[in-house]
């Protein structure tokens, strides 16, 4: 394709919250730049865990096909007390699954990358450029203008009507706007160890995925797909970072399980764990998001999966304003309920991180023996499973109706229809009203609105369940899978759907 002098969105930073947006953009049919001063995917995994709610975006750029090679079901996580007893279990919700997926799995980072860069390699109307960096941006009253270093030739310009700043934790472009990072009160060194294990090797290890919640040296233990284990391990105060990553203090400090028989080391690094929300998620014609917004301790694998989210809520919101699909005056308050709904949803998720983080570090031994008590008189002794899906918070704010109803800002499921199909699948993305069909003498005066109405049958009840649980017959449901809101009779119903003209066309 000839590229355009002005682009719809340009994007900076081609990891996996660069990746995705260029992909759903892209997919909606818009004139997308990404970019990345890297060539290839980085090629050493630092997220393996992740949920359904990012499969059914993976499922929206068609790539759940290409990629299940490298997936696998998470396994329970048993914490573990002072005393070594068993005080927590997280587990998986149970069958049938909500979003049509496994719940929680553990997968390997590099190939999915790539899988969703093979998918954008189909989509003309998305200029890929690696090997350039952005040096600055300059805003202007309806564009942006990056410029941009390339490895070789001359710098050039490219411009866009909108930028997504997906360029990482130490986001320059974060710093060029002047943005500021709120800290949210968690800071910790820890060593994060990949190993390639071996039959003698996986012989020795648990079998679950396991948190020791122990004073002397907190740590996590995770059984990653098919052969491939990994440590977080906590470092004390005083102990030096760079040794304890180096092959012999790694081995070290894995010795309580494996020793160098045992595997290979694919990498040891040392981080801090952070706990970091961006103050503002826009400015001007400039979004943030991925770790560039927001940085969050590891303990439940959610820190790609937010970056996910951030991308799959701004870009059906992009994606509307720039097809016209809302007027003017409707456009600016969409693109600002992007920061309103996952700056609140980041900084609740991220204090949940800590609440598990917490259980994890206490590091004083009498406070670690009090928890533990606590932890087990709370289920009476009986340690019962929490499935790690009941963290996730709903959205509390943004564009949602303003009634309160049952289900409101809660993530909606994707039920197995008869046949095979899974709804999206079946109906695509957009606005839609899933309903019981007893209250469709509502719908009549709002043939105006884009609305697709799933009338197949599902194969294993999860809709019809989700709506008797929270009394109602229908839920109005965003392009992100989101519920503006239900409804449990008509009068309610035909609230909910002006609210949503209102809200598109004011
Ligand atoms: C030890 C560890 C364990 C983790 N475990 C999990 C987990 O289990 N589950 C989970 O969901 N998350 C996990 N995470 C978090 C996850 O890895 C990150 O949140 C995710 O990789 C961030 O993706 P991103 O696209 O926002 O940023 P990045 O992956 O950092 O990508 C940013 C890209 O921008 C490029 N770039 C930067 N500046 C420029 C510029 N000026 N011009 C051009 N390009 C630029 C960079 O080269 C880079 O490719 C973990 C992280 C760590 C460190």
């Amino acid at each position: 394709m000839t590229q355009p002098s002005l682009y719809d969105v340009a994007i900076i930073g081609y990891g996996p919250a660069g990746a995705t947006a260029a992909a759903l953009l892209g997919q909606a049919g818009l004139s997308v730049y990404v970019c990345d001063r890297l060539q290839g995917v980085y090629e050493i995994p630092r997220a393996i865990a992740l949920d359904h709610e990012i499969m059914r975006v993976f499922q929206e750029i068609g790539i759940v096909k290409a990629i299940a090679p490298y997936f696998e079901p998470f396994t329970p996580s048993e914490f573990f007390g002072v005393d070594g007893q068993l005080i927590r279990r997280m587990t998986m919700v149970q069958p049938p699954y909500p979003q049509g997926y496994t719940p929680s799995m553990v997968f390997t980072q590099p190939p999915v990358e790539m899988a969703i860069r093979h998918r954008i390699a189909e989509l003309s109307n998305v200029a890929v450029a690696l090997g350039v960096e952005v040096t600055s941006l300059r805003q202007h009253e309806d564009s942006v203008t990056l410029s941009v270093h390339p490895e070789q030739g001359a710098d050039t310009t490219v411009h866009a009507r909108w930028v997504i700043a997906c360029d990482g934790g130490a986001s320059a472009m974060r710093a060029q706007l002047g943005i500021e990072l709120e800290d949210l009160g968690f800071d910790e060194p820890w060593l994060v160890v990949d190993v390639r294990v071996n039959a003698q090797g996986l012989a020795k290890l648990p079998k679950t995925s396991v948190q020791y919640c122990e004073p002397e040296r907190p740590c996590t233990y995770v059984i990653g797909p098919g052969n491939h284990r990994r440590w977080e391990i906590s470092l004390k105060a005083g102990e030096n970072a760079q040794d304890a990553a180096t092959p012999e203090g790694t081995w070290k400090l894995l010795s309580r399980w494996i020793t160098p028989q045992d595997g290979a080391l694919w990498r040891q690094s040392s981080y801090r764990f952070h706990a970091l929300v961006a103050e503002r998620w826009k400015a001007g014609r400039v979004f943030l998001a991925g770790d560039a917004a927001h940085m969050q301790p590891p303990f439940l694998g959610q820190g790609m999966c937010q970056g996910i989210r951030d991308v799959a809520n701004l870009s059906w919101k992009l994606g509307a304003v720039l097809k016209g699909q809302v007027t003017q005056g409707a456009a600016q308050a969409l693109l600002d309920s992007y920061t309103d709904e996952r700056k609140a949803h980041v900084r609740e998720l991220t204090s949940r991180i800590k609440s598990v983080g917490a259980v994890i570090c206490e590091r004083d031994v009498e406070k670690a023996r009090a928890r533990d008590a606590k932890l087990l008189a709370d289920c009476g002794g009986v340690v019962r499973d929490t499935p790690r899906q009941d963290i996730l918070p709903a959205l509390s704010g943004g564009l949602l109706s303003a009634q309160s109803s049952p289900g409101r800002g809660e993530l909606f499921p994707q039920p197995k229809l008869d046949g095979g199909l899974l709804m999206d699948e079946r109906y695509g993305y957009g606005w839609r009203l899933v309903h019981d069909g007893s209250l469709l003498g509502a719908l009549g005066d709002f043939t105006n609105i884009d609305l697709s109405q799933p009338d197949s049958q599902e194969a294993q009840g999860v809709v019809q369940a989700w709506l008797n649980k929270r009394g109602c017959h229908a839920a109005l449901v965003r392009p992100d899978h989101y519920v503006f809101g239900t409804a449990a009779d008509s009068a309610k119903l035909k609230r909910l759907l002006t609210e949503l003209t209102n809200a598109m066309h004011h």
